[in-house]
């Protein structure tokens, strides 16, 4: 038998996940020499052995990998054989610049690791930092690439001889798993009282925890990403203070609870819902409350349907909560700031939140949010993007320049490009403050040294007042690099087309609904059908103009959105419509003054208003105290009446032109006329769904017919809506469309980002990059068509 030597590298997720010992283990199965190592792209192998064997061996390099690996390419040369060599070894310690390795995102505590710290008899009985190849923090933890333990905030505890004995045998599980500890040698936990200097560690620590949240304390967490604040969810004077101190009104809290048991006791899961909540990602996941749920008090998310679950997913969090306990475990932070993960800065800023505090001597490199999905028809939609897949790329179906991508203003993540992978961040916040505009630089410096990645243009929003735009201007001079910017509901559109691998050239009819967006047009757009690639794009239509007094006043006020919606289709504002009824007669004069001289009035398109005017008119909602609560509110009455047989949209009217409009004064009249009738506000908003859902079949019908596009594609925060979105997916099915909808990342504007880096590498990709060099003007690309 003649013998090969191959020399195979192997790249995507494999390292940190188990990668090498299975390689191994897998060569010592096959009798090959050699030995394996990671490196800067991925993990790289020299085997030898007939030819017959190694091929084989590459097929089960990908056929029986490791659970937690993503392998991407396995690609082999034939090179000079090695004489007399016959074991396969694992080679540690090598590095390279230029990573392209991936990073893995943080895995939930795996069932094996479970059980030890159940297990008295075990060394790691009740150990809060137990984990393994197969579970653990990742991407929270580490600093550069290649993934070892010196690149790690693990480098901070040296092993006890007992953990480095696991670490360095092939044949254990924890072979390698850079966060590898034990009580003797790793990590510990420490209780302290507000104020107070007195600790108290290790395991009395936790039970500190759970005495406190019993008797109605308030306690900050520091977990695997960043900081929890928690409460007895039960407890109504524990979330009233907690909502209080926190400045967190309504917005629903999520809540963690151990077992599947303790969360159907609590919601009502779907096989997908369940499948979700157990998953290695452990999101937070949006159920159906179960009505008169005991463990839960109303105040946790008034006046909602929903409520947000999440199971224990470390082995800290799967201590502290007991089968039967619900406790709202909500980022710990202050209303709109980015979540604390430091010991120091989370005591300085919670410390007027918290009673007691949870820390642990494990420092967080990364900040990395509790991941949101809701399930639509079995499947995934994610509602915010973070801890269990960020940093996980996303495969983009052609290669092009690096660029950082730093999307919009509201619920915002950066997105680096490298070939053909895009890495966006995880979610960083609201760019309202100073704290989040440094979250966003740290969270931007991280992937760019992690993948050693050198932008060569940075690209925005066309808002010209978004923080995020200044942030990249000052980027854009500090680096000497080029500054695009990309119009809003464009880039909502491209980042559905780049995560479904659509290529380039392509053009869908993208049905783009959301609140605000900075139009072309420099109206406030939001309600728009583009038909779009992922270069260009032109506007077919939107929803008619609505004049908004006081533009941004109206985001926090529905009942303005609705006045100025009957003041369009010239209905008196009388009293027994219930948003005229709740605004001042002196409001009242101011706004009637505004809109018949047309006196600070924003035009806009948006579908998140219109939503917001029907939820005034229909009695729901006058006042949000967060971004969507009016159309939340809309979505869950709807879903509990919505009985197709009995409804129908109302009756649309399209105005014709160059860009069709849809008149929504029309709708206004209809609904009011049954307001009027005494028909129920229930009834009213199902019918207002289907009729948007109708909207979008309509029109789709028009822009097939002209431009013969059978892909039609939903996206923007509109969608977060999950009825309107299987309503609106199956009345296009049942016309032929095939319909794109989001899976990886959210249609709200956290998904941002990767659309705008998509547009930004075609466009330097297909054009001369001098036409994009702005600085700061208007856009060149608008006179381009
Ligand atoms: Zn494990
Ligand atoms: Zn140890
Ligand atoms: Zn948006």
């Amino acid at each position: 038998m003649r013998m090969q030597r191959w020399r195979i590298r192997v790249t995507g997720v494999v390292q940190g996940v188990g990668y090498r010992p299975f390689v191994w283990r897998l060569a010592h199965s096959s009798r090959l020499s050699g030995w394996v190592r990671n490196d800067s792209m991925g993990v790289l192998i020299e085997a030898q052995g007939s030819r017959t064997e190694l091929a084989e061996f590459c097929g089960r390099l990908r056929s029986e990998a490791p659970s937690l690996s993503l392998v991407r390419d396995i690609l082999h040369e034939t090179i000079d054989s090695v004489p007399k060599e016959h074991a396969f070894r694992i080679n540690t310690g090598q590095k390279e610049a230029d990573p392209h390795a991936f990073v893995s995102p943080d895995v939930s505590i795996c069932s094996d690791c479970l059980a030890e710290i159940n297990d008295p008899a075990d060394r790691r009985y009740q150990y809060p930092f137990t984990n393994c190849t197969a579970c653990g923090p990742r991407y929270t933890i580490i600093t550069k690439l290649p993934y070892d333990r010196a690149s790690t905030t693990m480098s901070d505890f040296e092993m006890c001889t007992s953990c480095r004995r696991e670490y360095d045998n092939p044949a254990d599980r924890r072979f390698h798993a850079q966060p590898n500890a034990c009580p003797e040698c790793g990590p510990s936990t420490w209780f302290i009282k507000s104020g107070e200097n007195q600790e108290i560690r290790g395991r009395d620590a936790m039970q500190a925890v759970k005495e406190s949240v019993a008797r109605g304390g308030i306690v900050a967490i520091k977990g695997v990403g960043g900081f929890h604040l928690a409460c007895d969810a039960r407890n109504s004077e524990a979330v009233a203070k907690l909502r209080e101190r926190k400045h967190r009104f309504e917005k629903p809290l999520a809540v963690m609870v151990a077992d599947i048991a303790t969360c159907e006791s609590i919601a009502v899961l779907s096989d997908a819902d369940r499948v979700l909540l157990e998953s290695r990602q452990r999101p937070i996941v949006v159920l159906h409350r179960q009505e008169g749920a005991e463990s839960l008090c109303e105040l946790v998310a008034p006046g909602s349907d929903f409520v947000g679950v999440v199971l224990a997913y470390s082995p800290l969090h799967s201590l502290l909560l007991r089968p039967g306990d619900v406790w709202v475990m909500t980022s710990g932070n202050l209303s709109d700031e980015p979540i604390a993960y430091d010991n120091d800065d989370a005591i300085e800023r919670l410390r007027k939140i918290a009673d007691a505090f949870l820390l642990h001597d494990r420092r967080i490199e990364t900040v990395c949010d509790d991941s949101v999905l809701r399930v639509l028809d079995g499947e995934v939609l994610p509602i915010r993007r973070s801890r269990g897949y960020a940093p996980l790329p996303i495969k983009l179906p052609t290669d092009g320049p690096p660029v950082l991508a730093v999307g919009g203003e509201i619920k915002a993540t950066a997105c680096v490009t490298k070939g053909h992978h895009c890495f966006l961040s995880q979610h960083i916040g609201d760019m309202g403050n100073q704290e989040t505009l440094s979250a966003m630089e740290n969270a931007v410096d991280h992937l760019l040294r992690l993948y050693n990645i050198k932008p060569d243009s940075v690209v925005a929003d066309q808002h010209p007042n978004y923080l995020s735009s200044a942030w990249a201007e000052q980027f854009s001079r500090k680096h000497a690099v080029p500054m695009l910017r990309v119009q809003h509901h464009h880039a909502h559109v491209a980042s559905l087309l780049a995560e479904h691998s659509i290529v380039p050239e392509e053009k869908i009819i993208g049905v783009c609904f959301d609140g605000t967006g900075f139009g072309t047009d420099e109206a406030i757009w939001g309600g728009e059908w583009l038909i779009a690639n992922a270069s260009d794009f032109e506007r077919y239509a939107h929803l008619a103009y609505l004049p908004l007094p006081g533009g941004d006043a109206c985001i926090r006020h529905p009942s303005r959105s609705a006045l100025a919606a009957l003041y369009q289709a010239g209905i008196e504002w009388s009293d027994s419509l219930a948003s005229v009824f709740v605004t001042a007669a002196k409001e009242r004069t101011v706004l009637d003054q505004q809109l018949q001289r047309n006196f600070r009035c924003v035009p806009s398109s948006s579908m998140g208003r219109l939503f917001d005017a029907v939820a005034s008119l229909c009695g729901v909602r006058h006042v949000v105290s967060y971004e969507g609560q009016a159309a939340m509110e809309c979505e869950a009455i709807a879903a509990r009446k919505l009985d197709e047989s009995q409804f129908k949209p109302y009756d649309i009217t399209v105005i014709d032109g160059d860009i069709q409009q849809i008149d929504t004064t029309h709708l206004i009249h209809q609904i009011v006329s049954e307001l009027l009738r005494k028909r129920s506000a229930a009834d009213i908003l199902v019918r207002f769904h289907l009729t948007v859902a109708e909207m979008i079949a309509r029109i789709s019908l028009n822009a097939r017919a002209k431009h013969r596009i059978d892909r039609v594609g939903l996206t923007g925060g509109v969608f977060q809506n999950v009825l309107l979105t299987r309503l609106a997916r199956q009345r296009l099915m049942h016309e032929g469309f095939e319909v794109l909808t989001h899976t990886i990342v959210p249609p709200n504007d956290g998904g941002l980002a990767l659309g705008q880096a998509w547009i930004a590498q075609r466009r330097t990709v297909l054009l001369h990059r001098e036409r994009y060099l702005f600085g700061g003007e208007a856009p060149s690309y608008d006179q381009d068509r």
